[in-house]
């Protein structure tokens, strides 16, 4: 299959579109593309599909948060697209005209909505987002998540029925959820699906609606799930669980639970990728003479580090693996890089200030700070 367009190009809007932007934009090129407008085009059959296909979700709020969350991952499973066929995009017509008839007999029974309501679905993915600690996003942890997704009704075993009962095969249709109609239509003569009206095309009839699904066969379940979150995620990055999303339909697979992380910024630790860096203030008596100084690490401990005599204040030191574990290799593991501030003393006694008075005459002319300096 070709690469799908982005279904906010398909419809030349915006991704802030507003929902009406969207239906105007969608309005104007399903008139455009429209079989009627293009007999026999097959080009604009696929562009009008296209659009279809683009405003089905783009229209959905859910759909729309989802797409732009996963994009068209979101919607692809084994049954090519999760987004319940063509028929869900349409708008009840233009000038009260239902052209979701004439569609079907345009592109055959295969993407009408007749027949896509019986086959194998795969469930929608749910996006939730957990919030970690710095440390915890480096060391990895264990999170409880609190999620909703929709489940098979343990009531009716994902019938409908109520317990006890049974769906029964519609006799309108005989069970196939569509009936075919012989149209005389300006294109000739055409035979037409439609979804049966009496099972709504099901091709079941549910005579006693099970209570705890009032039929539907699904509930929404909140669920509260702990998940190992692996140490060295970074913010923005996403654990998928595959499976534990919504359950497919008709023996369609379920979706996955995608949990998207954020990373709580650290008081004194920045980190870049597998790299941690901070700040180590080191008084300028040890930065001129060098001394052992010790450098927080992430967790609360420290390591010694012998500071050269003569360090600058902004030289930066690295201590090799004191950094963050690679996500997919926990023994790779990044640096932490130091920066050295010098601290300037402050309050001094008046004999401190003497003495270093008397440190500075000691440079001579030369060496001084050659600036006027005003002493009280
Ligand atoms: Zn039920
Ligand atoms: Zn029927």
């Amino acid at each position: 299959m070709a690469e799908k367009r982005d279904y906010y190009e398909v419809l030349g809007v915006s991704k802030s579109a507003t929902p009406e932007e969207i239906k105007k934009a969608y309005r104007a090129l399903a008139k455009k593309y429209h079989p009627d407008m293009n007999p026999g085009d097959k080009e604009a059959e696929a562009k009008f599909k296209e659009v279809n296909e683009a405003y089905a979700i783009l229209s959905d709020e859910d759909k729309r948060r989802q797409y732009d969350q996963l994009g068209h991952a979101a919607f692809e499973g084994p049954s090519g697209g999760g987004y319940g066929g063509y028929g869900g995009g349409f708008e009840g017509g233009f000038g009260g005209f239902d052209f979701s008839d004439i569609f079907s007999s345009f592109f055959g029974g295969g993407s009408s909505r007749a027949d896509t309501r019986n086959a194998p679905q795969e469930g929608d993915d749910i996006l939730t987002r957990v919030t970690l600690e710095f440390e915890e996003a480096v060391f990895g942890c264990k999170k409880e998540v609190n999620f909703s997704r929709v489940e098979g009704c343990p009531d009716c075993g994902t019938t409908g029925a109520e317990k006890g009962t049974k769906p029964e095969t519609c006799s309108s249709c005989r069970g196939k959820g569509f009936v075919v109609a012989q149209q005389q239509t300006m294109f000739g003569y055409t035979q037409t699906r439609r979804a049966c009206t009496s099972c709504n095309g099901t091709g079941k009839i549910i005579k006693t609606p099970c209570k705890n699904c009032n039929g539907k066969g699904y509930i929404k379940i909140n669920k509260r799930l702990e998940v190992t979150i692996p140490q060295g995620i970074d913010n923005m990055q996403r654990v998928v669980l595959r499976g534990q999303g919504s359950a497919g339909r008709n023996g369609g697979p379920s979706g996955d639970l995608v949990i998207e992380v954020k990373v709580k910024p650290h008081k004194i630790f920045r980190r870049d990728g597998m790299n941690l860096y901070c700040e180590v203030k080191v008084s300028f008596v040890d930065a001129a003479l060098g001394a052992t100084i010790e450098v927080p690490l992430l967790g609360g401990k420290v390591e010694k580090f012998d500071l050269p005599e003569g360090t600058q204040t902004g030289s930066s030191f690295t201590l090799r693996g004191k950094g963050v574990p690679n996500i997919n290799n926990p023994k790779r593991v990044g640096d932490l890089i130091f920066t050295v501030i010098i601290e300037t003393p402050k309050g001094l006694t008046s004999e401190q200030k003497k003495l270093l008075r008397a440190f500075d005459d000691s440079f001579g002319e030369k060496k001084g700070s050659g600036k006027k300096r005003i002493f009280k």
